[in-house]
């Protein structure tokens, strides 16, 4: 059977980093297994989803280059989760409900103050005809709750093994609220079912979820997916990233300050791994070497260092090729440049002040004690042409003919030629330079 997977993002806000990782993780999982990637809208609750969220997820996924072979909406499939609402009630699976959210919490208080787990009692179960007349006839609407089977949900987890939940400590899942809508709980098991998708791969906050959705599965008479629950990312405080980070951490603020999409694909995909030191340029490359199985279970920090340390080892390793089109929209197309400086980068923007440091003008820096060495620089200057070796026969000339070699031979030379005391490599940069603004700017004009 075709491997296929989904992402289910609710259009209620924007994608951060944190839920960018089961997008990252399900799209590599279907393409390193030929499988098909879908993308499900969970919009059910129709106040807070929105088409600009909606339209936000779908523009974070192209930047991220995670193509999806289908799009689905929930909001567009109401009757199939009637549909399969209705079969839970004829089976005795979905029962209505009437306590208030008042009446449910002082049930709660009271079972702790004893000492029992909050679970729900089912006094709806008890409820006769009569009763459940008289309450609606108080203007009362019920909510359903599926009914839990007392035993143990047990499954084989992709990424954390055997796992067992005791559906026994579990209250019994509403599955529609009392205004007629759909919590997520039985839509997503419905869409599961019906887009035949094979396996749910999504974070650990769903696993108490999944022992209840499986008995949902079995109850609909449908085959089980495999199921993957991976850790959840944490911020750098160590607690879960919260709304309160939010805004520094959606994708749509980090492509905004200047990442690599690969950079987060590489992130999501391989923090916990063993990999995660080495960036990868492509996703093609990303989904040949992954396997699903080796995600730790930890929880994993998200630090901005971390993002930015993929994101310059990436550019390290970018063949010109690949950034031609990008270089040529901001008038810097050279091979030669983009050889010299990438290996400076950590974000593909910081090109364009090397850029400037090449074309000028910049104001040269001869220190009084080394105008004498510089004068002498200048008048050793090679001929042209220039290339990648004229640096090397320049400073040989010079370390023979001043005595000065290591820092105190290049540094006041990178200084005139830069006006900086850090930069790319200078044998790159001096065929960048060139003669012309080279001679001047030994001769401390700008
Ligand atoms: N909409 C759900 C969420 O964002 C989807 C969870 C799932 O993948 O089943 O948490």
């Amino acid at each position: 059977m075709t491997v296929t997977v989904r992402f289910a993002p609710s259009p209620t806000g924007k994608l951060h980093i944190g839920n960018g990782r089961p997008a990252v993780l399900n799209w590599l999982y279907a393409k390193s297994q030929g499988g098909t990637f879908i993308l499900r809208l969970d919009d059910t609750d129709r106040e807070r989803s929105t088409e600009e969220y909606a339209d936000g997820i779908l523009e974070d996924l192209a930047w991220l280059g995670l193509e999806h072979d289908a799009l689905h909406r929930q909001s567009a499939r109401f009757e199939r989760y009637d549909a399969a609402a209705q079969r839970l009630k004829q089976a005795g699976r979905l029962y209505p409900c009437y306590e208030t959210p008042d009446e449910l919490d002082r049930k709660r208080k009271r079972q702790l103050a004893r000492g029992l787990p909050p679970v729900y009692d089912r006094a709806a179960l008890d409820l006769t005809d009569e009763e459940r007349e008289k309450l609606e006839a108080e203007g009362r609407r019920p909510h359903w709750r599926f009914k839990l089977e007392p035993k143990t949900a047990e499954w084989d987890d992709l990424i954390l093994g055997t796992v067992r939940v005791d559906c026994k400590s579990l209250s019994d899942p509403v599955l529609i609220r009392e205004d007629g809508s759909y919590l997520y709980t039985l839509p997503s098991v419905v869409d599961d079912m019906e887009m035949n998708v094979t396996d749910v791969i999504r974070g650990d906050d769903h696993t108490t979820n999944t022992g209840a959705q499986i008995q949902i599965f079995e109850a609909l008479a449908a085959r089980l997916p495999r199921f993957g629950h991976h850790s959840m990312l944490i911020g750098p405080d160590g607690k879960p990233l919260s709304k309160r980070l939010l805004g520094d951490y959606t994708l749509e603020a980090i492509r905004g300050m200047g990442f690599e999409p690969m950079a987060v694909n590489c992130m999501l995909a391989l923090l916990g791994t063993a990999e995660a030191a080495e960036p990868l340029l492509t996703l093609d490359e990303l989904a040949k070497g992954f396997d699903i199985a080796k995600l730790g279970r930890g929880q994993i920090r998200f630090e901005a260092q971390e993002i930015e340390r993929l994101n310059a080892g990436l550019l390290h390793k970018t063949p010109y090729e690949a950034v031609k089109a990008r270089l040529a929209e901001r008038g810097m197309d050279s091979p030669e440049f983009w050889e010299a400086v990438r290996p400076n980068l950590t974000l593909f923007d910081g090109a364009a002040e090397w850029w400037h440091v090449i074309e000028g003008p910049v104001e040269p820096v001869i220190e009084p004690e080394d105008a004498d060495f510089i004068a002498e620089a200048l008048a050793a200057l090679p001929g042209e042409p220039w290339d990648g070796s004229t640096w090397k026969s320049w400073t040989d000339t010079l370390k023979s003919s001043t005595g000065r070699k290591g820092k105190g031979l290049f540094m006041p030379l990178r200084l005139a030629l830069t006006g900086l005391r850090h930069g790319p490599e200078l044998a790159n940069l001096l065929p960048l330079i060139g003669p012309e603004r080279a001679k001047a700017r030994l001769s401390g004009k700008s």
